[in-house]
């Protein structure tokens, strides 16, 4: 394992320099690593970041995990949500209906994920060099300069790609010139994570007066409670407007407390506030996400509402989207067109997601009678069976995607000891043909040059190339 603390050690020259070491850089790093491939992870903070920011794995990103062997790790530290409330009495979506190995959403604050992803990335193979900050990219006809600095010296690193994984505020994608245009919704959000006694431990919601709270266990005492105002703050939280008006101008817990009781209605007694934040919402969407030999994932691509927490989990797609293609543009430049997919899909995968928060805002934020007539509307139709499951599979990431899922299915005559299902045959990161008991091959099967294993199953009637994360060729 290599973690990377001295200046000396980093690295001349590597293959993909990742740039930014939460969650989505360590996820893409370990892909890479997985497949061999010499890359490092350049994180400015010196120590990993504590804050519990995204709180929520839906199923696809578990699926994702057990793909790579991770699920259990993450399962066994996480507390499991079985649904999801939409403000009133018996109007919850039910994950038990999702057609998963994972019918539920996992609460994990986010440090704990970017834990046991760094583990898994060093594990691997990757580098991960900490307190290293990037801050000038020259690209060529052959790869990327990059400076970084490093306790108190700034070096110079070549890689034949590199990635940005550096968050909303990304340098690498303003060093590259790809915008990313910002829009706010004209919606405030507050978030606080304390101690409440709030009930038994499985997320709620209500719908007041003043607007929607949004209530979801840690699992150990704590919450979060999200509320959605019907009124904006005094002062444009989307602006340098608090700053102006100095601290005392900034939401406290007082005033969110108290908030809090006008939508509920009753007092929920706060404690040992841990984190509070209010803010104006907004989206923000990169032009491309692919500049030459940069390529953009996670929040440096994508920034969205936090309904439906969906931020995290669209950018370790991403991750699972771009690391084998990325590694196969390495072995053979024959492969360059892939990463141009990779583009054009997750951009596309984020636009819908993108559709869905904004939509899942109005329904959470608009205040007047179209906000109450909206809210009203779908909850009738969410009780019908069929918008119940689709709303479900959305939000999980099961459905609604560019890329088409294959589901879990056991295999025929499994090897000893492993695999006994596809997740698992996916675990060594190459392609699988999955063809039925005593059908005929996939014909597409035979253009793959990448790593491919054929194994048999009883579940399915039609052959299909599975890629490495877990899409339909
Ligand atoms: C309050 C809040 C609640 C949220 N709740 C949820 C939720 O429930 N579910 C969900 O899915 N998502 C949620 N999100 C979104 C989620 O936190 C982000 O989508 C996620 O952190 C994105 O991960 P990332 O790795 O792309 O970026 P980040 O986590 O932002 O990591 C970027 C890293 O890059 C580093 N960096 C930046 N610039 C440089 C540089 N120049 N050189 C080197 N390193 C650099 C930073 O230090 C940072 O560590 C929430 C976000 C917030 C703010």
């Amino acid at each position: 394992m290599s973690r990377m603390t001295g200046v000396r050690s980093l690295p001349d020259a590597l293959q993909v320099a990742v740039v930014g070491g939460g969650p989505v850089g360590l996820y893409v790093a370990g892909e890479l690593a997985l497949r061999g491939i010499n890359c490092a992870v350049f994180e400015r903070d010196e120590r990993a970041v504590r804050a519990t920011r995204a709180l929520v794995l839906h199923s696809r990103t578990l699926e994702f995990l057990d793909m790579r062997g991770m699920a259990d790790r993450f399962l066994d530290d996480g507390h499991r949500y079985r649904r999801y409330p939409l403000g009133a009495a018996r109007a919850d979506v039910s994950f038990s209906v999702l057609d998963s190995p994972f019918p539920n959403a996992l609460a994990l604050p986010q440090h704990r994920t970017t834990e046991l992803l760094e583990d898994h990335a060093l594990k691997n193979g990757a580098l991960v060099a900490r307190g290293a900050e990037v801050t000038a990219l020259r690209q060529d006809f052959t790869g990327v300069e990059l400076s970084v600095r490093h306790a108190g010296r700034t070096r110079r690193v070549r890689a034949d790609y590199i990635v940005g994984c550096d968050g909303a505020r990304s340098t690498v994608r303003r060093l590259t010139g790809v915008s990313a245009p910002r829009t706010v919704y004209p919606y405030d959000v507050v978030s606080i994570d304390a101690r409440a006694d709030a009930g038994p431990p499985q997320p709620w919601s209500r719908c007041g007066p003043d607007g929607m709270v949004l209530a979801l266990p840690f699992g150990d005492g704590r919450w979060r409670l999200v509320l959605y105002p019907y009124v904006l703050y005094p002062y444009d939280l989307s602006s340098r407007d608090l700053h102006r008006h100095g601290r005392a101008a900034a939401p406290g817990p007082a005033w969110a407390e108290a908030l809090l009781r006008r939508i509920t209605g009753h007092d929920l007694a706060l404690h040992d506030v841990e984190w509070l934040s209010a803010y104006r919402c907004e989206r923000r969407h990169a032009a491309a996400y692919r500049h030459h030999r940069v390529l953009l994932a996670g929040d440096a691509a994508h920034v969205h509402p936090p309904t439906g927490g969906q931020g995290l989990n669209t950018g370790i797609a991403d991750a699972m989207s771009l690391g084998w293609r990325l590694a196969a543009a390495l072995a053979e430049p024959r492969h360059d067109a892939l990463l141009d997919a990779y583009a054009r899909e997750r951009r596309c995968a984020a636009a819908r997601i993108m559709r869905l928060t904004g939509a899942m805002l109005h329904f959470n934020a608009l205040p007047s009678a179209w906000g109450h007539a909206l809210r009203a509307t779908v909850l009738t139709a969410v009780r019908l069976p069929p918008v119940h499951r689709y709303l479900a599979a959305r939000l999980a990431g099961l459905r609604g995607n560019p890329e088409r899922r294959v589901p879990d299915v056991p295999l025929l005559a499994p090897a000893t000891p492993a695999p006994h299902r596809l997740f698992e045959a996916l675990r060594s990161g190459g392609h699988v043909h999955l063809t039925p008991e005593c059908g005929t091959p996939d014909p597409r099967a035979a253009d793959v040059t990448l790593p491919m294993t054929t194994l048999r199953t009883a579940a399915r009637r039609r052959p299909c190339v599975v890629r490495p994360d877990g899409h339909m060729l």
